[in-house]
């Protein structure tokens, strides 16, 4: 291969590795935030659960001195009937007491919800607690690692820029031209096909005809590829192949 060619194929490895970078530089922080969203999110169903938790220990707070109260008028009307004379006054105490014991029962009744739903709160608090702590141990160490990354992105992109300045001037002008030109249009980045033995474009996998392949094979220069414009370079045989 020509080293106008052999340059080109190097170009393009350094380009990828710079696109890399330009790219993480974008996914990285996406991730990090990703992440951080779901340790906010499972924080949020915690402190939803221990909310909850709060207003269940307040109501049944409310609801026991509700109950004391209601047990001393209890006490209050019972006392009442031995000091009752008259058969109305026996009807009308007795009439309270039995409205009193509803309403203790019925109090007596709504602790107890209050009491099952503050059991089955707790559980479901400890386990979204356990939660919360298995996905930030799991995400922290990621979201640190990326976070490094993305600190390291733009001097990494510094050192691969001083490879490219090495090898970009001993590329001929118009196989730059051409070069720049199809990669700033590929979507991957990819300007560069190097064919080997498999006689594909390993861009598009387009199998080449064999007048082509032998042009290609000669490796003196470089063919656009027909389908998708990529620049079919000769890449040598590949170790292992019985060469064609
Ligand atoms: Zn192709």
């Amino acid at each position: 291969m020509i080293p106008d060619l052999e340059n080109l194929v190097k170009l393009q490895e350094i380009d990828l590795k710079i696109k890399e970078q330009e790219d993480a530089k974008e996914q990285y922080p996406v991730a990090v935030k990703d992440f951080l969203g779901q340790i906010a999110q499972a924080e949020d169903d915690k402190s939803v659960i221990a909310a909850k938790l709060e207003r269940l220990s307040a109501d049944t707070e409310k609801l026991n001195s509700q109950i004391v109260k209601l047990r001393e008028n209890l006490s209050k009307s019972e006392e009442k009937l031995n000091t009752i004379k008259t058969n109305r006054e026996y009807d009308a105490v007795h009439a309270e007491i039995e409205t009193q014991k509803e309403m203790l029962s019925t109090a007596e009744n709504k602790r107890e919800v209050l009491e099952t739903e503050t059991v089955n709160n707790r559980v479901a608090l400890e386990e979204t607690e356990t939660e919360c702590e298995r996905i930030k141990s799991e995400l922290q160490p990621q979201i640190d690692d990326l976070n490094a990354k993305i600190e390291a992105i733009d001097s990494n992109i510094a050192e691969i820029v001083k490879e490219k300045d090495v090898v970009s001037p001993n590329i001929n002008p118009y196989t730059m031209r051409t070069y720049d030109s199809i990669r700033t249009k590929s979507k991957s980045g990819k300007a560069v096909a190097v064919v080997r033995d498999s006689k594909t474009c390993t861009t598009c996998f387009m199998v080449l005809r064999p007048q082509l392949f032998s042009e290609i094979r000669k490796g003196d220069r470089f063919i656009i590829c027909e389908n998708c414009g990529s620049m079919l370079v000769w890449g040598g045989t590949v170790p292992g192949l019985v060469p064609a």
